[in-house]
């Protein structure tokens, strides 16, 4: 395969920035869009000297047809991958007007200069989190999206369905990759999370308080029908969710026996209590995580984890980094930046 051009949106983010790694690693050229909304430009330096190899970024708001229209019109990707979207679910509670206005004009814009510009192929960020609380572990691909309380995970949804509805017609050839629970960082130590204020996520929760930036670790609820009472969720390390994107885009590239339009789970098909991910922590970085068990955080669900067999199967991708590496490699990230 000749060298192809890979077009990201939100590449400064914590997926985003692992992905361009990956894509550079793999020999893709590489486009960054990013307006910085919840991320640093010291991120893309870092990916370039991690890689040694060098970006044509854009500082741009992929809400913005006309600067968006231009940067396509000049790059002439081969693919997209569009990351760039709002991601608090409790934000998006507060603020739904904001996450559906977002989310979904930055998607009708990326298919609208795709559409203009000839470019066919689009990877697209989902999340388990369509799936709602309904039905059974492991999640599968075909179970029915459920009804949501919060304006990101119906976001997705919308995103997901004008995916597939629009497809066909236009022919395009998309997948949307829908992440479990990504934590960890770039081995290297100079790569992974950078979130603003207080963390919401349990990882950046911890390595805050492992650091003594944070008093403890508030676990919501220890009385769930689980082993040890805390919720489970299914932990990947983020470098095998940034490679992921790679062999998606290789399956967009090369395959003309993939279907117009797939979704794939991304997570490892094992779950993990919070007590179980606070004791891998501890273990494996010899460091104390002071915790307090609180009340249940509303909207959280019991218990949720992948089915990856349809990844492993069409994709031909499998999470291969274990717990210890995410919790030793999120800690290093932390230590780094301190
Ligand atoms: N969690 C917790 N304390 C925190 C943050 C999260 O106990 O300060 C728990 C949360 O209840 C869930 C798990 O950690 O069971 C993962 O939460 P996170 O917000 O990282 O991801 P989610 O699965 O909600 O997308």
């Amino acid at each position: 395969m000749d060298i192809k051009k890979v077009l990201v949106t939100g590449g400064a983010g914590f997926i985003g920035s692992h992905t361009a790694v990956e894509l550079l690693n793999t020999g893709f050229e590489l486009v960054v869009i990013d307006n910085f909304s919840n991320s640093e430009p010291w991120i893309i330096k870092q990916i370039e000297s991690i890689t040694q190899k060098k970006i044509s970024f854009y500082q741009a708001d992929v809400t913005n047809q006309l600067s968006i229209q231009d940067i396509f019109n000049k790059e002439k990707p081969d693919v997209v991958i569009h990351f760039a979207a709002y991601k608090s679910v409790g934000e998006s509670v507060t603020k739904p007007l904001m996450y559906f206005q977002n989310n979904i004009d930055s998607l009708m814009v990326i298919l609208s200069c795709m559409s203009q510009s000839n470019c066919k192929k689009l990877v697209f960020s989902s999340s388990c989190t369509i799936y709602g609380n309904n039905h059974p572990n492991p999640l599968i691909e075909d179970y029915a999206f459920s009804d949501l309380p919060h304006a990101y995970g119906s976001s997705k949804q919308i995103c997901e369905t004008i995916l597939q509805k629009t497809t066909i017609a236009n022919q395009f050839n998309i997948i949307s990759l829908r992440y479990f629970n990504p934590i960890g960082a770039h081995p290297s130590g100079l790569l992974g999370e950078l979130p603003k204020g207080t963390p919401n996520n349990i990882m950046p929760y911890i390595t805050q308080v492992a650091i003594g930036k944070l008093p403890f670790l508030t676990i919501f609820g220890n009385d769930y029908p689980t082993p040890d009472g805390t919720c489970i969720r299914d932990y990947i390390h983020i470098s095998d969710l940034a490679e992921a994107h790679v062999f998606s885009c290789k399956r967009l590239l090369t395959s003309n026996i993939a279907p117009p339009y797939e979704v794939f789970n991304l997570g490892t098909g094992t779950g993990v209590s919070v007590l179980e991910l606070i004791n891998h922590f501890e273990t494996e970085n010899n460091v104390k995580i002071p915790y307090k068990i609180g009340l249940r955080r509303p909207g959280d669900a019991v218990c949720t984890y992948a089915n990856p067999e349809k990844s492993k199967k069409n994709l031909k991708w499998e999470a291969k980094r274990s717990i210890k590496e995410m919790v030793k490699d999120g800690w290093r990230w932390q230590l780094f930046i301190k």
